[in-house]
């Protein structure tokens, strides 16, 4: 439930809704909007009656969420949340973009790879060190290695990092390295992970599940709200369908359907959604195009010698020419790439 209060409400009057609310076993949360104070009642007390806080001083309206995500959906604030991260922000008019390897596979793999997309104007670099592989014999990552490569590559680029946490035992070494924390789609209902993930400060993209719904997506997003962390970034890497000639099927709806629902920015990954190198670049585009807040590329600096995912990664040139594109489609839609 949400309780918006009057322009002129003060702050005694917010504070008599939070208690009431309290006092009715609800979490009070209170955001103080550009225009206006919400105040999120967190809990499921279906036999709350509404009335009750209609009628307290200095409220406006309440809405009653009939999603079970509260903090994620779009109503519990006025305005799109924004993550900066390295001066590129996701979110609202902004469109922010993460490239690098799948894989980190040495220093200098990554060091070429770095200098190649610094010329690109990228920001913040990807790489895993902790590899979700269908087959236990296929490498893994180099592990904690791999992550102060990643870090000390960054630091000679002026880069920050992202990379994907595959369980919660390695929370601490994460934070010693990563910027961004990376859920992978085969996590996305690690529940336990996103709970801990939700008493950091420090951002997540939260990556789609194989087969999740819209709203399992959006819940798995609550769990890391629910625990105080806001800087949520969803994550679109294609979901499975019975097509096979891609590696999975890129659900661009996903864009102006998550916005819709929520003000969580939803960044697109073509690489895993199209699996297939020559489709990164015309998905990318549509991608701008429906207004995406932001992109994560694979790009590697010998694809063809990768070590996982080379089929779908750029060569540094194809990823200048399309940065070059979307830096032209992005005004079209009025989002800007910085
Ligand atoms: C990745 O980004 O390297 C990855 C494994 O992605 P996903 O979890 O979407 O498969
Ligand atoms: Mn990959």
């Amino acid at each position: 439930m949400l309780v918006i209060m009057n322009s002129n409400a003060t702050e005694k009057d917010i504070q008599r809704v939070a208690l009431f609310l309290e006092s009715k076993g609800f979490e009070a949360r209170i955001s103080h909007g550009e225009a206006r104070v919400v105040v999120h009642a967190i809990g499921i007390i279906e036999e709350a009656d509404q009335r009750d806080f209609e009628l307290l001083t200095g409220v406006c309206e309440v809405i009653r969420v009939s999603t079970s995500y509260k903090l994620a959906a779009r109503v519990s604030q006025g305005k799109d949340t924004v993550v900066e991260v390295n001066g590129v922000k996701f979110g609202d008019k902004y469109t922010g973009l993460i490239a690098g390897p799948c894989a980190v596979e040495s220093y200098n793999q990554l060091d070429e790879t770095a200098q190649e997309l610094s010329e690109s104007n990228v920001k913040i670099l990807r790489g895993g060190a902790f590899k979700p592989r269908t087959s236990p014999y296929a490498f893994q990552g180099l592990g904690e290695e791999g992550l102060k490569i990643l870090r000390s590559v960054a630091d000679n680029h002026n880069m920050a990092v992202t990379s994907e946490i595959m369980d919660i035992s390695q929370l601490d070494m994460f934070m010693r390295y990563v910027d961004i924390l990376q859920v992978g789609a085969r996590n996305m209902q690690n529940f336990n992970l996103l709970k801990e993930l939700g008493k950091i400060h420090r951002p997540v993209i939260l990556k789609r599940g194989l087969s999740a719904t819209y709203e399992e997506w959006l819940m798995s997003a609550e769990y890391i709200m629910a625990g105080g962390n806001n800087q949520v970034i969803l994550c679109e890497r294609g979901i499975r369908t019975y097509e096979k000639f891609t590696r999975n099927t890129l659900d661009l709806s996903a864009i102006p359907v998550i916005k819709k629902l929520s003000h969580l920015p939803i960044i697109i990954d073509p690489s895993h959604a199209t699996g297939l190198r020559d489709k990164v670049e015309p998905m990318s585009r549509a991608s701008i195009a429906a207004g995406c807040d932001g992109l994560i590329i694979e790009v590697h600096n010998n694809p063809d010698c990768a070590m996982c995912d080379g089929a779908q990664s750029l060569y540094p040139w194809q990823y200048d020419l399309l940065y070059k594109q979307i830096k032209q489609i992005a005004p079209i839609v009025g989002k800007e790439i910085i």
